[in-house]
């Protein structure tokens, strides 16, 4: 069995109001524990062979290099990940943060995800980012000096008082600084979280769907006209540098996750280990088993799920590969919904392929869901 490895390293310097990820407070006694239960996880995980390495968040830069680097090595050693496979660390551009580098190279990372957000102050300062727009190129600088090829900067759009104008900037300040690789994610309001309660006394500070349509088509503009390839609903990148760990996910590979609220999916299992920190690392420390939520997805299901995240990638859905994997003929067992759709304007068919127009890629949740209530 092999695929994706996703490590879960939950701390972050500071919590995010908008941000409903498993993550705590940084607290060194806490992390120490947790980065125990870790790698007490890796040791018993079955057989399992990494194709590629990501280590998310929290913010993982929130543990000195050395550690990361020590796990990265054992994290090599369980799961057989090859010298030259993609692995990504993704980083808070936090001028407090930005050490060890070099000791990310040595130990085999070769892809940073830095967690920019915004090149204006003010709309860090609206999203409870404590770093300032310099920070970012700082941080991209230390990484290219390391050696880092391969640079990949998250920018949000939709938030509070941002505007065409500002977002723009922010794009060409990440064009700027020489990324491969650019995420846009247009902001959600989660519930439970601090800007829930925000949005629900003052709705008018938050942009409405109109407003992160226009936004989106802005970052579609400015980066493709820079040769940027616009390969899934959120991500571009320079031609050779797609994310092939998130391609396997689209591709509805196999993934093992790892760590508190870390999600599998391996043989048509979905797993979720529990949110729950204290039960993890008791269970993990153990030796297993990690209270986790799963099920089995199989027949229309794991069809409809396929097709969901196949249709996020700007090749979508090939048919030919969807009847040899499941087969089934998808233009077949789909062809309401698709015709559908395509009246609507949401999608663009061949003979071959099934692919979101631009307008379905931003009504994306609800196109991709149509596949999943028919199958
Ligand atoms: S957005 Fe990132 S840095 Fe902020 S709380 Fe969430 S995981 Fe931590």
């Amino acid at each position: 069995m092999g695929g994706g490895l996703y490590l879960h390293l939950p701390f972050c310097p500071y919590l995010c109001p908008y941000c409903d990820f498993a993550k705590w407070r940084m607290n060194a006694g806490a992390a120490t524990r947790y980065l125990a239960a870790l790698r007490a996880e890796m040791r018993s995980a079955p057989p399992f062979t990494a194709t590629t390495l990501y280590l998310g968040g929290g913010t993982p830069n929130t543990y000195a290099p050395h550690e990361i680097a020590t796990l990265v090595e054992e994290a090599r050693a369980i799961f057989a990940l090859r010298d030259d496979a993609e692995a990504t660390i993704e980083m808070n551009p936090d001028r407090g943060l930005l050490a060890g580098f070099e000791q990310y190279r040595a130990a085999g990372l070769n892809r940073v995800s830095i967690g920019v957000q915004s090149f204006i102050a003010s709309e860090l300062r609206v999203l409870g980012r404590r770093h300032v727009p310099g920070d970012a190129g700082a941080a991209v600088r230390c990484a290219r000096d390391a050696g880092f090829a391969n640079v990949s900067l998250d920018l949000m759009f939709g938030v509070p008082h941002q505007t065409p104008q500002t977002w723009r900037t922010s794009l060409e300040t990440a064009l700027g600084l020489g990324a491969q690789h650019i995420s846009t994610y247009g902001l959600t309001i989660e519930d439970g979280t601090p800007y829930a309660r925000w949005q629900a006394h003052d709705p008018r500070a938050f942009a409405d769907s109109d407003a992160q349509a226009e936004l989106y088509a802005i970052a579609i503009d400015v980066l493709t006209s820079a040769g940027f390839e616009h390969y899934e609903i959120s991500n571009f990148a320079r031609p050779g540098f797609r994310c092939r760990h998130n391609a396997n996910y689209w591709r509805n590979g196999d993934y093992l996750g790892v760590g508190v609220g870390a999600t599998s999916y391996l043989s048509g299992e979905r797993r979720t280990t529990t949110r729950d920190r204290a039960a993890y690392e008791a269970a993990a420390l153990k030796g297993g088993p990690i209270p986790a939520e799963s099920e089995h997805l199989d027949g229309a299901r794991q069809v409809g799920e396929a097709a969901m995240l196949a249709l996020r990638t700007a090749e979508g859905v090939d048919f030919a590969s969807f009847a040899e994997r499941y087969n089934i003929a998808f233009e077949v067992m789909f062809s309401s919904v698709l015709s559908d759709l395509s009246l609507a304007g949401l999608v663009r068919m061949t003979p071959t392929h099934v692919a979101l127009t631009q307008r379905g890629r931003f009504l994306a949740n609800d196109v991709c869901g149509a596949f999943l209530m028919t199958g």
